[in-house]
């Protein structure tokens, strides 16, 4: 265990007094890093500084606080606002589960434009659908690319929905930012930190997938090495664990996403999708990620799942994605206390149902 330390400027700090402060660092052989947040400038130090006196950072101009952090998360572990808002209004983190929907992967315009009103009526808040796809085979559909990218901007003007899609390649998060909301890293791109310092450098949210083989540990490292570059808009998603087990297609280890909780403020969304791969386990999956801790779900859902151009066997079709959608936020109420016990059964039009439009 190493102990670094975040500096925190105060309010209207100058440039100089930045700059001196890391020179005053640098002369030190102290590597470091600086880091703008929503409510101020930091200096994140990398070295060990357990033999440093406090008084060497609090006396650097400019500085109100330094934070000393035993570990070599500094900044996941201590970023204070769980919250993250998309422009929108749409909240990552907030009180109500988060419901991310749509196809594994973009197949056309006209598809995705209808299947983005079909979950936003079955009760989603953000668009899913890959159009970079990581397919395990060479052979299978490798996606539309940035074509697909811009289909989903359409299906966003025409629903409102926020977007989030997945990027696989430095040079892929650039090209792609005009058309999403929240850029996807996929669980084989976990360990990818030339992509994840690139995605560190852009000014929108980050959805980190777990990569099927990473601890814990190296998971939350990746969200450090994107919130090092500035980016503190993180976004943690559970999607499974290869295990012994083979009866799912993966292990989906809610227990992490409770101890990641306990740990720090990100929010962690739970993928029951390509946690389990199968459409039958997706509810009871959903409905337990709520209770683990989790802010919401990543479901795939399309309107013909047997015809999905991408992971058919697990997709789930809008109808039972609404009774997702009614089942979680009742669960989620009666987990906050707003929910009365032993309650009237749950009837259309009832507060916790009017919610969810019908059809
Ligand atoms: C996906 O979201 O479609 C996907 C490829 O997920 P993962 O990276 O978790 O396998
Ligand atoms: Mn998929």
């Amino acid at each position: 265990m190493i102990t670094t330390v975040i500096l925190v400027f105060g309010r209207g700090v100058s440039a100089q007094d930045i700059e001196a402060a890391s020179q005053r660092l640098q002369a030190l052989g102290l590597a470091h890093q600086q880091v703008r947040t929503q409510s101020s400038m930091q200096i994140v130090v990398l070295d060990d500084v357990s033999t440093v006196a406090s008084h060497v950072f609090t006396q650097l101009p400019g500085v109100s606080k330094a934070i000393r952090v035993d570990s070599q998360l500094s900044l996941t572990l201590k970023k204070a606002s769980a919250c993250i808002n998309l422009a929108n209004g749409t909240v990552i983190g907030g009180e109500e589960p988060l419901i991310i929907a749509g196809p594994c992967s973009v197949e056309s315009e006209a598809h995705i434009v209808h299947l983005a009103h079909q979950v936003k009526e079955s009760g989603a808040a953000i668009l899913r659908g890959g159009a970079f796809k990581p397919r395990t085979s060479p052979y299978d559909f490798q996606g539309l690319g940035i074509e697909g990218m811009k289909f989903l901007a359409v299906a966003r003007a025409a629903t409102g929905l926020p977007v989030v899609s997945e990027v696989m390649a430095p040079n892929q998060v650039a090209e792609s930012e005009p058309y999403v909301d929240i850029f996807q890293i996929g669980a084989r791109n976990m360990y990818n930190y030339d992509l994840l310092k690139e995605v560190g450098r852009a000014n929108k949210p980050v959805l980190l997938k777990r990569a099927m083989s990473a601890t814990v540990g190296e998971w939350l490292s990746s969200a450090e090495y994107i919130m090092l570059e500035g980016n503190l808009q993180v976004v943690l998603c559970e999607r499974g664990i290869r295990t012994f087990e083979t009866h799912t297609r993966n292990t989906l280890d809610l227990a992490s996403v409770a101890a990641v909780k306990q740990m720090c403020q990100l929010p962690v969304i739970v993928d029951p999708s390509h946690g389990t791969g199968r459409p039958e386990l997706i509810k009871p999956m959903s409905l337990a990620a709520i209770a683990a801790g989790a802010d919401g779900v990543m479901i795939e859902v399309h309107n013909q799942p047997a015809e999905a151009m991408s992971d058919r066997e697990q997709a789930i079709t809008p109808a039972a994605l609404r009774e997702i959608t009614l089942e979680m936020r009742i669960l989620a109420a009666t987990l906050r206390g707003k929910n009365t016990f032993p309650h009237k059964p749950v009837v259309a039009g009832s507060p916790l149902t009017s919610a969810v439009p019908k059809g």
